[in-house]
């Protein structure tokens, strides 16, 4: 009876540690296929070669099979990864940030804004059509033109009060916001004055031409837009001078410029074309071409001291 009570004694405790072992045995199989497995991932392959998980999951991110193939059987790209990091990168411009990179050995940061704003190309390269959707964002220059029938349809005449000469017009916005402007101007003491507003593409075409006939396209260039490429196209470009100094080559020395200069965002407008900025615009220094961005715009460009082209490319676009 004693013997009979061990024996099933044991027999339970043999049951009770294959119930122990079996599931305890099945996990540490699984584990081991896991582990298995997951060396040959290419998250454990990466983070194998130095990489962390988070450029892992980058490279994952943008890259297919072969080009991660490629990667492992090179050293770290630490390039790739500041590229990829950058958050202004764009995978699509990939190629063109190596090969400005290559060529001008210049920062990321200012490879990735020379190509995203297409500086990479030459000028008038490239062309894309303006999204004239964006309304008083909308960006015209070099390489975004605007269709030869382009043409507001608020525009409204400039009073001679403010203009040289009558037949100026300019969208109905834009004018608002400078007859605020011209107003506080003149309690100073400036009398501000347009020289131009709105032009038409076949005005700027036969501007453009006279020039191209007179000498060469290099020379036509270094003066005007070409036609569709002018934003006083929009009819949101205003020239403004001073009555008393109308003068492109001493404007820049007036008070009216210095008050504009300071003044100008608060009412929705921005210089244009500086010097400091003639490399992203592709225009030479304008020191009276005024465009109308609206006040919150104007405001950011002016407070972060942006080319309007930085602006349209990371708010707007
Ligand atoms: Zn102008």
């Amino acid at each position: 009876m004693k013997k009979k009570h061990l024996k099933l004694k044991k027999k339970a405790w043999f049951i009770l540690s294959l119930i122990i072992f079996i599931p305890i045995a099945i996990i540490s199989f699984i584990k081991i296929k896991q582990d298995y497995e997951y060396k040959k991932t290419y998250e454990y392959r990466f983070l194998e070669q130095d990489y962390t998980k988070e450029e892992y999951n980058l490279l994952a991110k943008y890259f297919d099979d072969n080009k991660l193939e490629d990667l492992l059987n090179k050293d770290k790209d630490t390039l790739l990864l500041d590229f990829l990091k950058n958050d202004k990168f764009i995978i699509d411009n990939l190629d063109r940030y190596l090969n400005f990179y290559n060529k001008y050995r210049v920062g990321v940061d200012e490879v990735i804004l020379n190509v995203n704003l297409n500086l990479d190309y030459d000028w008038y390269d490239e062309i894309s059509e303006v999204d004239t959707s964006k309304d008083i964002l909308m960006l015209v220059n070099k390489y975004n033109i605007l269709p030869e029938d382009y043409e507001p349809d608020d525009l409204v005449s400039i009073s001679v009060k403010y203009a040289w000469g009558s037949g100026n017009t300019i969208r109905k916005e834009a004018y608002e916001a400078f007859v605020k402007m011209w107003d506080d101007a003149y309690d100073k003491g400036i009398y501000l004055i347009i020289n131009l507003g709105y032009r038409s593409y076949q005005e700027q075409e036969a501007v453009y031409n006279r020039l191209l006939n007179a000498r060469n396209r290099k020379y036509a260039d270094s003066i005007s837009a070409r036609p569709g490429h002018s934003e006083h196209q929009t009819g949101l470009a205003l020239d403004i001078f001073e009555k008393s100094n109308s003068n492109t080559e001493t404007f820049k020395d007036s008070e009216a410029y210095a008050w504009l200069k300071d003044n100008a965002y608060k009412y929705g407008f921005i210089l244009r074309y500086t010097k400091e900025n003639e490399g992203i615009t592709g225009f030479n220094a304008e020191d009276w071409h005024y465009r109308y961005v609206g006040i919150k715009a104007a405001k950011e460009i002016t407070e972060q001291n942006l080319t309007f082209e930085e602006y349209y490319f990371y708010n707007v676009k």
